[in-house]
Order: C-alpha cells, then structure tokens, then sequence
C-alpha cells in the first residue's frame, strides 16, 4: 500500500489512501481526514442495512414530512436541560404534557399536569415505576410494616424494559402467564400474584408481542374489589407504549386510561405513534398525590432554576419540538386520519396474510396497527419450511419482517409480526403481499426440508409431537 499521505480538499474520495485502508475499529486515528471522506466511510458503512420504510418490525417512526424534519435538524444542537439560553423548550414540553394528559382524560385541574418528558417509553416506564415503590416504600414504612420486599405485577407479554426495572431496583418481578385461551393479562390471575409488597400491576396497551390490548377496566374491577378487602391501595400503571397514540383517536370509547379509576400513571412512546423521530417518551401521573418530592429535583443550572422528573440530564431538545410540532400540524383530526390509515393498511394485510392457506392470525381482531400470525396447522405439520425460512427470503427483497417465539407458556408458537406506521401505503402493502405470496410459492416447492425446519422437527419430536412429512 502506498505511503500514508494527508488528504487535501482536492483529493478525491474514493482516491484516499483512508478508502483502502480497514475502518477504525479500536484506536482513534492518528490523524485527519477530510469532512467528505469521513462522511462517505459513515455514511457507506449503513448501506447494507434495511431501508427503515421497508423495516416493519420497528415500531419507530421512519418518516415525518419536510417541515418537521426541518424543525428538528435546524433544533440539532439544542439541549433540553439548558433551560436559560432555551427557556421556551421547556414550555413546550409542558404543553406536551398537558395535551397528552387531556388526550388520556386526567382528572387533575390546573394548568400544569403531572408528567415527565422522557427519551423514550423505556425511561418513562422506570420514573414510573420509581413513583410507585417510592409511595409503597413510605406508606409501609408510616405502617411500621417491613419495606424491603417490593413486587410488581403484569403479563409475560411485558416489554425487556420490566425486567431491567426489576433488576436494576431490585424489585420482584411476578409475571402472570399468557396462555392460548388467556392471550392478554387475566385479570383475576393478576391479582391472585397481589400481596402487601406489590408496588403496582402493569397493564399494557398495545403488546409489544401481539399487538393486543390488556383489558384495563377488568383489572381494575378485580383489583378495586382485593384493595377494598385487604386495606390495601395497589395503583394501576398502564404502559400505553403503542397504545397511548392510538386507542385516544381510533377507539375513543374503549376505556384504558384516566377514565378508569385505579389507573395512577401512563406511559407512551413519543417516538412510536407519537409519530415523531427517536427518541421521545412521555409519562403523565393521576395528579401530584402519585408523585413522590423525591422524584423531581431542582437544580440551578446555568442560572436558571430548573426542576426535572427524569434519568438524564442533557437530552436532545428536537423531538419536543416534533411532537409540538404534530399536534399544531395534525391536531385530533390529523392524528385521526393518519392512525385510521395505519389501522386500515394494517387490516388489509390481516385479512390478506389471514386468506392464505399456509398462515393463521394469532388474533380476529386488529385493535392498533400492528398484529401476528403464525403457520397454520395443516403448514405446521408438513411444510419443508418456518416461519424464519420466510423472513430471510423477504429480506432479500428488503423487507424486515420478524419471526420469532411467544413468550414463556406459548414459547411453542412462532409468530411473524407486521407493524405498520405512518408511511406505510396501501401499494407498499400490496407489493409486501406480493413478495410474501412469491416468497412461500417458492417454499413450498422446496423438496428438502430448510435446516431451520429439521431443527424445528428434531424439537417437536423431543416434545413428543411427532410431525414429518
Ligand atoms: C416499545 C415498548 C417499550 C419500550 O419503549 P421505548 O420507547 O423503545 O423505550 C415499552 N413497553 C412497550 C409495551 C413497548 O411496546
């Protein structure tokens, strides 16, 4: 290789000796490179990745119009803490807040309601619940009643973000099985796992797994009746991750949220049907009763007295400016329009993916705009394929299409899961439907079973079920 030379402004990118040289992978350079060939090596590295429109397992917004984006570039450099030299982001956010607590009809007055910006639903999910063993911790400690044992509730359909909360808080995780007749949280099992220790039950709106919806106002009448006969106050939080964006404009009527009287806090992604870019949460309580002092610090920053709810510190300050930016831009009916899209799109592919003789939707019902399927039973017992042989094909004409398990007690069924947001049209749809037909066509001609499929048979036969073909 030629000698090591420094790149000018006129050295041609694909001409410099960094082009021909392994990326940095340990060490920081010794030295320069120009802005174009270090942009062109970043930039290259993210080519072999899935386009994000075409990437239907993520729930995170991949596309806003040309005047959001505008907003949040011209926003980049703007940190949300420092509240002195951009006291009119924190504003916003307040209004954020607001405006969610209304859209999840909070009961509390005032014009400032109990709520936390956060970087996504991961971290408001923890401030919430801290808030909860925090009020446990004291209501035990004024009993005189030992504090060091906290649980918490909810469905094996939980998000990682439950378990890091236990581990990371030390708090016992009770996870109540969903099982093929109990395909979200039963409320009676949920509060059967409920004792003195339990700092809250989480019900969730929008499965990350399945896209199904907890049954709120069932829990809460279980829960309300086991309170009242043992004394004991056990709030309801409810992890609205998907769901917070949905259910307030595509099923008003359903009652999930404030309107359910145990329910002490929310949680939504900003960043998922919030519809803006990452990263962006949002967690509203009742009223102030359910958020301890301790959680909201006071620092004077740079000259400003600034009091913050939250786990960071600095944070970029440009998805607030996004998600104000939504509710000006959209409003309800906007927000309606683009969700009942989503919705419509995504029972398109439901009934499409559902007529198919190969698969069988995990659920009838499409309630937000995402939903599961799995092979079905006559596939199950003689296909040369899975589920897994499916996705690689797809990812061949650049769709990412997930496959994987269902959690603990359904661990038996594979699934493969659609997400569809804001972006998703009605001809991408068709051309999904398309390669997915074209893709099994070609499966199903395999004469070999795959070596995901051997594998899945040597399995099913430790198990007991015998399938062959
Ligand atoms: C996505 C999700 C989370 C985590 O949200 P992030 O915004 O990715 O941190 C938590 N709970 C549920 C139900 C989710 O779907």
């Amino acid at each position: 290789m030629s000698q090591t030379k420094h790149s000018t402004a006129t050295t041609a990118v694909y001409g410099s000796d960094e082009m021909v040289r392994p990326a940095p992978t340990m060490t920081i350079p010794d030295e320069m490179t120009t802005p174009e060939i270090a942009y062109r090596m970043v930039k290259d590295e993210t080519y072999v990745q899935t386009q994000p429109r075409l990437n239907l397992a993520t729930f995170v917004t991949t596309y806003m119009d040309e005047y959001a984006t505008k907003l949040m570039n011209e926003a980049i450099a703007m940190n949300f803490i420092d509240q002195t030299e951009y006291p009119r982001v924190a504003v916003m956010a307040a209004r954020c807040i607001n405006i969610i607590a209304n859209l999840w009809h909070t009961p509390e007055k005032g014009d400032s309601k109990s709520g936390a910006t956060a970087v996504g639903s991961s971290e408001a999910c923890m401030l919430a619940g801290v808030s909860h063993w925090l009020r446990w911790r004291k209501r035990r400690a004024k009993e005189g009643k030992d504090n060091t044992r906290p649980n918490i509730v909810i469905s094996t359909g939980m998000q990682v973000v439950w378990e890091k909360f236990a581990q990371l808080w030390q708090v016992e995780l009770r996870q109540v099985p969903l099982t093929r007749e109990k395909r979200t949280l039963c409320a009676k099992d949920a509060v059967a796992m409920c004792d003195e220790n339990t700092i809250c039950v989480v019900a969730i709106a929008g499965v990350t797994w399945t896209g199904l919806n907890d049954d709120v106002e069932a829990l809460d009448k279980e829960l309300e009746a086991f309170n009242k006969s043992k004394g004991y106050d056990i709030p309801i939080h409810v992890d609205a991750a998907s769901g917070g964006f949905i259910l307030p404009f595509v099923s008003p009527d359903v009652r999930w949220d404030f309107r359910v009287k145990g329910v002490a806090s929310i949680s939504t992604s900003g960043h998922k049907f919030g519809l803006v870019y990452p990263g962006l949460g949002w967690v509203v309580w009742r009223d102030k009763s359910m958020l301890p002092e301790e959680m909201s610090f006071s620092v004077n920053y740079l000259g400003a007295e600034v009091t913050q709810v939250g786990l960071n510190f600095s944070r970029p300050a440009a998805q607030i400016l996004g998600q104000y930016y939504n509710f000006i831009r959209l409003g309800k009916e906007g927000y309606t329009k683009v969700q009942s899209n989503s919705m419509a799109i995504a029972r398109y592919c439901h009934e499409r993916i559902g007529a198919m003789k190969c698969f069988e939707n995990y659920s009838k019902d499409v309630v937000n705009p995402l939903f599961v399927w799995s092979l079905s039973e006559e596939w199950q017992k003689t296909a040369k394929w899975t589920l897994y042989d499916l996705q690689a094909s797809l990812q061949q004409s650049g769709w990412m299409v997930p496959a994987y398990s269902l959690p603990k007690s359904i661990e038996d069924i594979v699934v493969m899961r659609i997400v569809v947001r804001q972006g998703m049209s009605r001809d991408m749809a068709d051309m999904l439907i398309g390669d997915i037909e074209r893709s099994v066509a070609e499966l199903d001609a395999l004469k070999y079973p795959t070596p995901s499929r051997e594998a899945y048979e040597k399995s099913a036969k430790q198990l007991g079920k015998v399938y062959t073909h």
